[in-house]
């Protein structure tokens, strides 16, 4: 039965705001005649069985498959709604991702939409100097705000007068019926805080090819060239410089820009040139803020009073109307693959965003993914933006030197020394990927283990603790082997604590930095680390991947890769493509500014290794053009695309029976020309046993092929084998 409201009345389907994957919306409403105006992506609090709940205005279907009498109406309409451009990128978003409507609504809706406390607007009180206030009898506290007020000659918040002078918000009333001062009272944004760190830019005049690189994005945002491209730039080229020239661009078309950056913890310079140049329009989204900056930078946006947002994966959804230009700076970066539920990729998810929209993309990287070499026109900066020339790369064989000697080449300890003597900065990357510090049994060779997740527990030896990387477990260091009773345990591998501390009898009394997820806890630390090495005049930063992410600092004279090789060494099909970024990413930090008697020094086991010698030479085409042709031989990306079901239980034969069930109901509906490899065991982590069905699928089946996934997810998870254990899809896995 299809039913029709009367005049003035209004149906909406509504997507509730919940969790749990069984409870499926959207559901009709019917909006009563006088209830306020609803539109598409209107946050509306409803009624829902014996509860209320939030919910999102996803369709205006003007009628209803029940009957309107049937129909329940809204309680209230709430601030926070989002424009109709987002409610269909989250569908997009949770139908490409095998996710749920009211999952990806999360993602596209201000923080704290789902339930309770969506952070309210702050307000303060400003008090204003008046011309020559006659002051008959004041009492000394009222003397002191006049005279604090006269010298500032502007106006001063309440909350400041009352921390100097000890004065209270009803003494200030009186004194402004008196006329003595002025008060007003303002709505303020809480914003997050920048630090300025590494080169201070000066006045810049655009290179040649900066420039060549500039027009053809603005002509991309004005529409008159095609809308996507990749800017190849080499490391230190300005690429920088050349999104703020786009972005400013756009604004002045009255158009808005998302910039996505690696982790905002980890790129705090990117964000401090763009609000240096742009100012208050920027705004900063990223989970390290608290939750009232948070909402109020995403007021600012939704408002348009901010209309440029930068900020990790998530940001790809803020709210930024007329947007003209989404850029992906090191687009390379894994962070863009979310590992929740939806895993998303950022990268794509800009991609269709940006077509909806009309605006530009531009994905900004010195070493482009093989899919976006292949798939995107591309710009090119080939030199430095500085004039310096990219630093020479030594490849060290570390091989047949197990044990002698320590982590470090006796090259790179000669190297570390020099720089004792001479001044200058290094920085020092330890690619820990598999390769951590554990406890061993020298007897029967067992090495400690996490009780929940099959993996080696790594020492920390600043706590004396042993704890697990995958599921957080934690415990003191054991005295004894746990499988054959014998005390003679032993450390293997090194970690970068370990090297830091090696580091620094060699290089005393110049300073070492550490930074890895283990040495900052909170969100800042990681700036604070930066900026202290910026600002040092001579030191060394050791750490892990995340010491290579784009900075610009100025005089490294020396950058060291230890075990280069080792992400070579898993068995992943990205290996390649992480070593060569790892590499070349680093030697980008070392020789900016006219520094030329710059060195890399890369330690490895395979130095025949293409990635590492492609890295050597700088040499991001030939590396990419190998790595295709590799790709294509083994039908990876972006020849075949990738689908991954795991699937999780505590019980072991719970996840077996889920695999077979999964594996039966995808294969006898998938397209012809796609295959299902599987299911492999993976590692047990935080005590589940885990199973992996992987989809390869050539790029016409792509669509189809999820499909197919997302409804054998659907149909599975309400059955018997399929609710005993936890499904998760994984389109296009890292
Ligand atoms: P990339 O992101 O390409 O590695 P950056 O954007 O960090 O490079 O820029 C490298 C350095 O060059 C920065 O210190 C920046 O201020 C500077 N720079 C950028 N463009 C120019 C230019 N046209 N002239 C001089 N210096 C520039
Ligand atoms: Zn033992
Ligand atoms: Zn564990």
């Amino acid at each position: 039965m299809i039913s029709s409201p009367n005049v003035g009345a209004m149906i909406v389907r509504v997507e509730p705001l919940t969790k749990a994957r069984a409870l499926r919306g959207p559901f009709d409403y019917l909006v009563p005649e006088g209830f306020e105006p609803v539109q598409l992506g209107d946050l509306l609090e409803i009624p829902f069985g014996p509860r209320r709940l939030r919910g999102v205005v996803v369709e205006l279907p003007g009628r209803s498959d029940l009957a309107v009498e049937k129909l329940r109406a809204p309680i209230a309409r709430l601030d926070g709604g989002i424009s109709p451009e987002l409610v269909e990128l989250a569908r997009w978003t949770a139908a490409h991702y095998c996710s749920t409507l009211a999952r990806t609504l999360g993602l596209v809706l201000p923080p704290g939409s789902a339930g309770g406390s969506a952070s309210k607007p702050r307000r303060r009180l400003l008090v204003a100097p008046v011309a020559a206030p006659a002051a008959p009898r004041l009492g000394p506290k009222q003397r002191a705000v006049l005279a604090a007020l006269a010298e500032a000659g502007h106006e001063l918040e309440a909350s400041e007068l009352q921390a100097q002078v000890g004065v209270d918000r009803a003494s200030l009333r009186r004194l402004a019926e008196r006329g003595l001062l002025g008060l007003r009272e303002e709505r303020f944004d809480r914003r997050p805080k920048t630090l300025a760190i590494g080169r201070a830019a000066g006045p810049i005049r655009l290179g040649e090819e900066q420039r060549i690189a500039v027009d053809r994005i603005c002509d991309a945002i004005d529409g008159h060239a095609p809308r996507e491209l990749l800017l190849h730039g080499v490391t230190g080229s300005g690429k920088t410089e050349v999104y703020i020239r786009a972005a400013a661009h756009a604004l002045g078309r009255g158009r808005g820009t998302i910039v996505l950056v690696p982790e905002i913890a980890l790129t705090p310079q990117a964000v401090s040139r763009f609000i240096d140049r742009l100012g208050d329009g920027v705004a900063i989204i990223h989970s390290g803020l608290r939750p009232g900056e948070r909402a109020d930078e995403w007021r600012r946006l939704r408002e348009g009073r901010a209309r440029i947002c930068i900020g990790p994966r998530s940001a790809v959804f803020a709210p930024v109307s007329e947007l003209g230009l989404i850029v992906v700076d090191e687009e390379h970066d894994s962070s863009y693959k979310g590992d929740g539920d939806p895993r998303y990729d950022a990268r794509e998810v800009a991609r269709v965003r940006a077509a909806a929209a009309g605006a530009a993309l531009v994905l900004g990287t010195a070493t482009p993914r093989p899919e976006s070499w292949r798939e995107f026109e591309r710009v090119t900066l080939s030199e430095r933006a500085d004039g310096s020339a990219l630093p020479p790369v030594e490849l060290l064989d570390m091989r047949g030197r197990a044990g002698a000697g320590g982590p470090l080449h006796s090259e790179t300890r000669e190297a570390l020394v020099r720089l004792r003597h001479h001044g200058g900065r290094a920085m020092v990357l330890l690619n820990r990927r598999g390769w951590s510090p554990h406890i061993e049994c020298s007897d029967c060779g067992t090495a400690v283990g996490c009780s929940d997740c099959d993996v080696s527990l790594v020492m920390h030896r600043q706590v004396a603790r042993l704890a697990c990387h995958h599921c957080g477990h934690s415990q003191p260091v054991p005295s004894r082997c746990g499988v054959c009773g014998s005390s003679s345990l032993a450390r293997h591998g090194t970690g970068t604590e370990q090297l830091a501390r090696t580091i620094a009898e060699l290089v005393e009394p110049v300073p070492v930095f550490r930074l890895d997820s283990d040495s900052v806890g909170a969100a800042g630390g990681h700036a604070a680390v930066l900026q202290a090495f910026g600002e040092a005049p001579s030191g060394v930063l050791v750490g892990t991947q995340m010491i290579a992410k784009g900075h610009d600092f100025a005089d490294v004279r020396l950058a060291v890769v230890i075990d280069a090789d080792a992400t070579l060494r898993f068995p992943d099909f990205r290996s390649e493509e992480r070593t060569f970024a790892m590499v070349a990413q680093l030697a980008g930090r070392c020789g900016r500014g006219t520094d030329s008697d710059a060195r890399v020094l890369v330690q490895t086991l395979a130095p025949g290794a293409g990635a590492i010698l492609a890295a050597a030479r700088h040499d991001a085409a030939g590396f990419l053009s190998d790595e295709l042709r590799r790709r294509e031989q083994l039908g990876y990306p972006p020849f075949r695309s990738l689908v991954s079901i795991e699937l999780g239980a505590e019980d072991h034969r719970d996840v077996a029976a889920a695999a077979r069930a999964y594996q039966a109901a995808i294969a006898a509906a998938l397209p012809t020309d796609s295959i299902l490899l599987g299911p492999a065991p993976l590692l047990r982590v935080r005590n589940r046993h885990r199973r992996r069905l992987l989809v390869k699928s050539p790029s016409a089946e792509r669509e189809g092929a999820i499909r197919v996934i997302a409804s054998v997810v659907a149909e599975l998870a309400a059955t018997a084998v399929g609710r005993r254990a936890a499904v998760a899809v994984d389109v296009d896995p890292a």
